[in-house]
Formats: structure tokens, sequence, C-alpha cells
């Protein structure tokens, strides 16, 4: 009885990847769902689902079937007592955020948007930054999935746990993520403080700046020494801004957008295009308070290719380092800022990038000024070599060149998850194109 659409478009939010599904379905329940997974054994079609299609790749592309699980999004459960809130997958962080916010709760950690499912921010590995925060799969404590052949499977650390530290971080590939239960904490605000600095006194007082805040990051910006670094910790001050949303957004936006556009006719504007921006939004100190998700979340202006690999933490200087020697050899060779700084704490799940170390991740992006494409593979391949050099795991959700091959090396438990998969979804179900690369 379910009914699928004809004629959908699937595009990412950076408008980046996208396929033409020969049917879309918004189920509403998981006899819906069910229905869909018959029709598509009985046709020979793959199935994929999409949260909020913000991954920067093909992960959640297809042009078999595709399911959007935006209507099965509600609140199951709160348990006040264990902090504790149990979720349907499609719901978006933005919605649970505001409903953990109502029974003063919250997550202990965010990406910078949540416009993205429970089931899909987990599904890529989704992180944050502070060393004794794991990426945002660490916070999830139980979840249900709706296998290839239509049985429903509770995992949690203690039932199906192989599973469970399989699904925790799932690629999409081993099932239909029905519920998440998330473990939260008391609700809270943070104090944000921005101020600048220089790549040489971050990098050599890293340590300390890890101790000194509990949600540390700094952004890079490439073809200077410029970083301007980014404190954000827990507060009872109430909510209060020294930074002008307008003057950011006129300026970071629509300026920039402009400028970075010019620069594609004279590429070598780029190097005083980062620098310039420094100098007009990040060469003085600015403060936030406000409640956790608000300053968590920031604003990631306009669309952009993205790479995202986490390191080995002590290898962090280094990488660095070797990142701007390559920028300063090669003056055609041009990058964008921010290059975004972020840290890990390690953790047990099976294809986590921090998969048993404390990482560093080293996000750089370009941006494509009026969707206009910039050159960029000289860049990304020369960051890809130094980052796999370091022992590097790329981000499940950002585009990277990485095959099987790789993965073998780089996760110890890649096996494992193979095996449950295989186990799970005999026939490949949930495989497209983009699994295809990681499984053969
Ligand atoms: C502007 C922007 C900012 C970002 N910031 C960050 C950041 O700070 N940190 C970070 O780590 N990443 C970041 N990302 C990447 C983003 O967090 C991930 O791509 C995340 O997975 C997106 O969630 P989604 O719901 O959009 O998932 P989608 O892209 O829709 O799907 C991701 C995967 O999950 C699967 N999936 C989705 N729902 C289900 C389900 N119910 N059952 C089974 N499989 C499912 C899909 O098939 C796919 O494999 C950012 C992306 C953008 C565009």
């Amino acid at each position: 009885q379910v009914h699928g659409q004809g004629g959908v478009k699937f595009q990412n939010w950076a408008k980046t990847y996208g396929s033409s599904p020969e049917l879309y379905f918004q189920p509403t329940s998981v006899e819906e769902i069910r229905e869909i997974l018959d029709m598509a054994r009985k046709r020979d079609k793959r199935v994929k689902v999409v949260g909020g299609g913000h991954s920067p790749s093909d992960i959640a592309c297809t042009d078999d079937f595709m399911i959007q699980m935006g209507k099965m999004n509600r609140v199951l459960k709160v348990d006040k007592e264990k902090q504790q809130v149990t979720v349907e997958g499609g719901i978006f962080l933005s919605d649970l955020n505001v409903e953990l916010s109502k029974h003063g709760l919250a997550l202990a950690n965010l990406g910078a948007v949540s416009e993205v499912a429970a089931a899909g921010m987990i599904g890529t590995g989704t992180h944050n930054t502070g060393i004794k925060h794991g990426i945002l799969p660490t916070q999830v404590i139980a979840l249900t999935l709706l296998t290839a052949s239509g049985e429903i499977l509770e995992c949690s650390e203690s039932i199906n746990a192989d599973i469970f530290q399989a699904a925790r971080l799932h690629l999409g590939c081993l099932g239909i993520v029905l519920t998440v239960t998330f473990q939260c904490v008391p609700q809270f605000h943070l104090h944000e403080v921005a101020f600048p600095s220089t790549l040489t006194e971050v990098l050599d007082h890293l340590e300390d700046h890890l101790k000194r805040s509990q949600y540390f990051r700094f952004l890079w910006f490439p073809h200077s020494e410029n970083v301007s670094v980014i404190y954000q910790d827990p507060t009872n001050k109430p909510p209060s801004s020294s930074s002008s949303w307008l003057w950011d957004y006129a300026v970071g936006y629509y300026l920039l957008e402009f400028l970075l556009w010019i620069s594609t006719f004279v590429p070598s504007l780029v190097c005083w295009i980062n620098r310039f921006f420094f100098w007009l939004l990040f060469s003085s100190r600015v403060e936030n308070i406000a409640i956790s998700y608000k300053i968590f979340n920031y604003e990631c202006r306009f669309k952009q290719h993205v790479q995202d690999w986490a390191i080995p933490i002590e290898k962090t200087k280094e990488a660095l380092l070797e990142l701007k020697a390559a920028l300063e050899n090669n003056p055609k060779m041009v990058a964008h800022y921010p290059v975004e700084v972020r840290f890990a704490r390690g953790d047990e799940i099976w294809l986590s990038p921090c998969f048993q170390r404390d990482s560093c991740y080293v996000n750089i992006i370009m941006y494509r000024p009026y969707g206009k494409n910039v050159p960029h593979l000289n860049y990304w391949l020369t960051y890809e070599g130094i980052m796999k050099k370091h022992g590097g795991r790329p981000h499940w959700a950002k585009a990277h060149s990485c095959t099987r091959k790789d993965f073998e090396k780089m996760y110890p438990a890649f096996p494992k998850f193979c095996s449950v998969r295989e186990k799970l979804d005999p026939t490949g179900i949930f495989l497209n194109t983009y699994l295809e690369k990681v499984f053969y």
C-alpha cells in the first residue's frame, strides 16, 4: 500500500553530489518500511535511507529506492533520572535539542549543524571537538535496526554487543536505524571566547590549549601564520554576545563569496583574501554566552567541497607544518580559509576514525562561490598524502579517494564490520556506489 514518488531529484546540502531515485518514499511506520523492502527485493532494487542529506559525498545517493525518514521523527521516551532519551532515527538534532531543553537536558557535544538526522549523524561518525569528548556516536547507548530480512534487532553494550559496536557508525549499510537512545547531560550554557594567535604558538602549546578549554578548536588561515583560537566552556553566567551577527553575515558571507568568485580568475588573490578576512573578523577577542547547542552550531556559509581526516593526536604539529610547507612550496596551489582543527577522544566503535586513539581532525575546504567549481584536485591530493603518511583515517561523510585496501590497513576491526554487514545484508540491498568502493 505504500506510495513511492517518481521524478524526485536528490541533492546533498553542498550540491556536490546527487541522484535520481526511481522511487522516493517517506514512510510513517515500520510496516511501510517492510513493504518498501519487500517491493525492492521483488524488483531487484537497492534501498538507501537519507537523513538530512548533509553528507558532502555520495554516501546517501541511489538511483533505485530512496527512503527519507523525516516522518519518523518522534521523541519516544525521556528518562529524566538516567538522563537518557530514545528517539526515532529520522528526528533532526535541531528538534531534539529543543525537546531536550524542555526536560532540562542536552547532548554533551554537537557538530556545526543540527539539521541532520539522529540516524544520519551516527551513520558517518559526526564529530565536534574536545579531547575529553568522543565523536557524537559515543553518546549513543542503544539503537534498533530493521535488517534486510525485516527483523528488528535491539542493540546495546549488553544486547547484540558486536552489532552495536558496528551500528554506532553504520554507514547506512547494516539496516534501517529505527530508534536511537542517547545518554544526555543536564542542560548547560557555554561561554565561547575566540581570540587571535599564530600557528607556531598554538602548535607549540597544544597541550596547554587542550587543558585550558573543554571544547578547544582552532581555525588556521592558510598562506599565513594566522590562527583564531576558540575556547568553549560551561558557565553559569547569563547569555550575552560581543559579536555582531549582521556584520559577520554581511561581510563574512556576501563579501567573501564575491571576492572568492573574483579569485577564480586570479587565484593568487586567495592568500590576500585569507589575510584580509582574518584582519576584518578574527583579529580581536570575541565572547558569546548561550545555551550549549547555539554555541556548538555555527554558520558554515556557502556551498563547499570538504575533506576531514583524523590523525593520531601526537601527529598534529608535524602534519600541519607539512601542509603549510606544501602550500608555500607550491604557489599555484591555493587553499581557502579556514583549515579547522578539532580534537576527539579515542573510542571502541569499529569504524570510528578515532578507534582506540585520541585524534586530531584537520578539516580543509574549498568554497564554491555562486556554485562555481574551484580547482582543488592538487590541494586535495597533497592533503590526502600528508594525512595518509601520518596514519590518518578519512571522515566517512566527506569525499575521499580511499578504497577497501586502505580501510583494511586503517581499521583493525574492518574484517569484523564486514562480516556483520554480510550477515545482516547478504544480498547487498543497502549498498550503493560509495559503499561498493568501501567493501569491494
Ligand atoms: C554545513 C555542514 C556542516 C557539517 N558539520 C559537521 C561537523 O561539524 N562535524 C562532522 O563530523 N560532520 C559535519 N558535517 C557532516 C555531517 O554531519 C554528516 O554528513 C552527517 O552524517 C549528516 O547527517 P544527515 O542526517 O544529513 O545524513 P545523510 O547525509 O542523509 O546520511 C548519512 C548516512 O546515514 C545513512 N542514514 C541516514 N538515516 C538512516 C537511517 N535511518 N537508517 C540507516 N541509515 C541511515 C545514509 O544512508 C548515509 O549512509 C557537516 C555537513 C555540512 C553540510
